[in-house]
């Protein structure tokens, strides 16, 4: 089974632009690694902006017009990837459950090993998690470990949330979420995803750190501060 569920054309030009912070960034670029399609997506928009930056019609004023092309562009070639048209991405021998699964490279980076050598820390009822440190202040990043058939921990979060599943999959409301597949969510979503049964769930989880509202106002003010 192919990646069903993508990066959305927000993230992804966040991404794109340097925009996102980075507990966020790990999880789109561990999305890109697994997924040839959203890596394609990412060259068109990158194409572009280099093709807006370099358009005269840009400076003179004429940004509608170089905005309805890139958007013709991205609806033309962007999306292309979950049509025949796409061309056929490497088999994704992880998806099968007797395969070895690994994690993206650069989940390797920050964990300091392969999913085989983690140090898991017990959640309660049966599930595990690793918190992964990120320097930007803004987003709280950890691995998941759900068992078979429970739901994830009950866990507030007053804002975004990004979740990528890395091996297993898990069921929210009617929608299956497998490896590699991104699940994002926004502060008025309540959900109760639940690991498939017969596979414990590992997934990575992005959420908005509690503090992030407040140096997010803090941001707001700060013009109007002068600070
Ligand atoms: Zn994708």
């Amino acid at each position: 089974m192919a990646i069903q569920h993508h990066l959305s054309d927000e993230l992804l030009l966040d991404y794109a632009t340097g925009a996102l912070a980075e507990g966020w960034s790990i999880a789109v670029a561990s999305h890109l690694a697994l997924c040839p399609a959203c890596r394609r997506r990412l060259h068109v928009m990158e194409a572009a902006g280099g093709e807006l930056v370099a358009d005269e019609a840009v400076a003179a004023g004429g940004d509608d017009d170089a905005w309805a092309r890139i958007s013709a562009r991205l609806a033309s070639s962007g999306h292309a990837y979950d049509t025949a048209l796409a061309p056929s991405p490497a088999p994704d021998r992880a998806r099968h459950a007797s395969a070895p699964v690994s994690l993206p490279e650069p989940l390797r980076s920050y964990l300091g090993g392969d999913l085989a050598d983690l140090k898991w820390k017990a959640l309660g009822r049966g599930a595990f998690h690793i918190p992964i440190p990120v320097g930007d202040g803004e987003t709280m990043v950890r691995l998941l470990k759900i068992p078979a058939g429970k739901p994830v921990p009950e866990h507030s979060h007053g804002g975004r949330e990004l979740t990528l599943v890395l091996e297993g999959s898990f069921i929210d409301g009617d929608t299956l979420y497998g490896r590699g597949d991104v699940e994002e969510a926004d502060a008025d979503l309540t959900h109760q995803p639940v690991a498939t049964a017969g596979r414990d769930c590992i997934c990575l989880a992005v959420t908005d750190a509690p503090l992030k509202f407040r140096s997010w106002l803090l941001r707001l003010v700060q013009p109007m501060l002068g600070i």
